[in-house]
């Protein structure tokens, strides 16, 4: 069984709504889970998401 990671994607009103910084790119990130969390190739990744508009992204850890 995976994990499944849900992507929301932004609407136009959302995004006019996000922050100037938000908008180029320097986002607020947090990490969303502790852990890491295994993907099926064996590789470490964590979840973060942005305090201000909520985008999320996955890194390798
Ligand atoms: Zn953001």
């Amino acid at each position: 069984m995976s994990e499944i990671i849900p992507f929301r994607r932004k609407t136009a009103r959302e995004k006019a709504r996000g922050k100037t910084l938000c908008r180029n790119g320097f986002h607020k990130w947090e990490a969303v889970k502790e852990r890491p969390f295994d993907v099926k190739e064996g590789k470490l990744l964590t979840l973060y998401r942005c305090r201000r508009c909520g985008a999320t992204q996955i890194r390798r850890t």
